[in-house]
């Protein structure tokens, strides 16, 4: 099935070819016609599958020919998690807004910025990207009204419905319209899946294309040994003497990433960490430097194990491993996205051996140990 064929307006056809996206990945072919007929669906799929677009597009071409313009009433409410992520998907609406004939404003709004901007753009806006705090807050001001919602978008569902957010998540449920659009993708939803669809009116559409745990076949995985004390000159070996140039690491901690950054720096590696403690606008910039390569290494707390897609990002590094084996098939996931290859290094202590078995056994499989001499 083409793009063409699915009955995708010219505009959007026109910003799929410079896009070059050639062919809908399977995410879309499902997706894109369900949401255009106005049914509920529940997406599970991987971020790098697609998953952005496979609403992005729909949303925007159901707007197309209605006439709604009551201020400060938006029309599509897409809650997220992260403040990148709702940069992130603001981005790819801008991208295919660009050339409709009928104009569409969307804006993301988000917490750790300084909310009179925010509310001063929330004006004639039809798509609405939001964190959950930042929108209930703006929803106390008035500033923006949800009585008009008729799509409501989650994306990484299952973070959104999990205790962290609960609290907003059923503030929010109160307010909007109970005859909605429901559109729920998540990376991975396991048992939850019938607790999500009570969300829903009628019955989604359930597409399920492949959870991260099943595709991670891409991605070679391997384990370095290591002493605690070596982790360090291990970490820069690895990096000088592969030649890696985009490199992202995980650390346990926001202090241990800003160690694990300078150390790297002292050694002549361009290395920076991103965590909580940065403000909105150094993150922002520090993940746009690099995803355009034009900062070697960052070095991340689990704020970036999730639905960021940085493309063909080639190297992941845990410098400690995750509490949880889900997290870790989220960090690694970051390589090896959408059809590229990737490699995913965890550096490994006697200590943390236990551990990691746990994690094989949760995904099923055998990672190579590699020992260097010197390191171990
Ligand atoms: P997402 O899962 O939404 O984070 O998308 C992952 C990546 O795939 C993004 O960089 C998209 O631009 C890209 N992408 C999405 N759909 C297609 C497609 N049909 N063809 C080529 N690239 C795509």
């Amino acid at each position: 099935m083409s793009f063409t064929s699915m009955g995708i307006s010219p505009s959007i056809i026109h910003t799929l070819k410079t896009q070059n996206y050639k062919n809908p990945y399977p995410i879309q072919k499902e997706a894109i016609p369900a949401i255009l007929n106005k049914e509920d669906v529940l997406g599970i799929a991987k971020t790098g599958s697609g998953k952005t677009a496979s609403y992005v597009i729909p949303v925007l071409m159901n707007l197309q020919g209605q006439s709604i313009k009551k201020n400060r009433h938006v029309n599509v409410l897409v809650l997220v998690p992260t403040r990148e992520l709702a940069v992130q998907v603001n981005d790819v609406f801008k991208i295919f807004e660009e050339t409709l004939p009928e104009k569409i404003k969307t804006l993301a709004v988000f917490g750790g910025a300084s909310i009179n901007p925010q509310m001063k753009a929330l004006v004639n806006v039809n798509i609405l990207v939001a964190t959950p705090g930042r929108l209930l807050e703006l929803v106390e001001l008035n500033a923006v009204h949800l009585s008009e919602v008729q799509t409501l978008v989650l994306d990484e569902a299952d973070k959104m419905l999990n205790a962290g957010f609960k609290k907003e998540m059923d503030r929010i449920f109160e307010i909007l319209p109970a005859a909605r659009q429901n559109l729920l993708f998540s990376a991975t939803l396991n048992d939850d899946i019938a607790s999500m669809k009570q969300l829903f009116l009628h019955d989604p559409l359930v597409i399920k294309i492949e959870s991260e745990e099943d595709d991670i076949e891409l991605i070679d995985q391997v384990a370095y040994m290591v002493s605690e004390e070596k982790k360090g000159p291990l970490l820069r070996h690895l990096i000088n003497s592969r030649e890696m140039k985009q490199v992202l690491i995980f650390t346990s901690s926001a202090a241990r990433a800003d160690r694990v950054a300078d150390k790297l720096r002292k050694n002549g590696i361009d290395a920076k960490a991103i965590h909580r403690k940065k403000t909105q606008g150094v993150r922002t910039d520090l993940l746009t430097k690099f995803k355009y390569g034009k900062l070697r290494v960052l070095v991340a707390t689990d704020l970036l194990s999730r639905g960021i897609d940085i493309e063909f990002l080639p190297y992941v590094i845990n410098y400690e491993l995750p509490r949880s084996p889900k997290t870790y098939i989220h960090r690694i996931g970051r390589t090896g996205r959408a059809e590229a290859t990737g490699e995913a290094i965890s550096l490994i202590t006697p200590e943390e051996e236990h551990h990691f078995r746990v994690i094989e056994n949760k995904i099923k499989k055998r990672i190579e140990r590699i020992k260097i001499d010197g390191y171990s």
